[in-house]
């Protein structure tokens, strides 16, 4: 059962501009793009799937998958986090 806040999450999710407003499966994505998760659990999790900057592609690195909108949104929950 979702909760509320998960229903509005998915209605809305951060979105960069010209993001396909679907998003991907993982098994859909290719290396270099986007695994910020805009919706759906498990297996049928949906991500942004948005080209990633080979210089910034460090996958195992916290945040370093994500393009560049999903970079900054990262961050600042991160800083949020240490901030509480
Ligand atoms: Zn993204």
């Amino acid at each position: 059962m979702r909760s509320v806040t998960d229903m509005l999450a998915g209605i809305d999710p951060p979105m960069p501009k010209g993001c396909n407003s679907l998003g991907r499966l993982l098994a859909d994505l290719s290396s270099h793009q986007c695994r910020f998760p805009l919706r759906g659990e498990g297996a049928a999790t949906r991500f942004c799937a948005a080209e990633v900057e080979v210089e910034v592609w460090q996958p195992g690195k916290s945040g370093a998958c994500y393009c560049g909108f999903h970079r900054t949104i990262a961050r600042a929950s991160r800083a949020e986090l240490e901030a509480a």
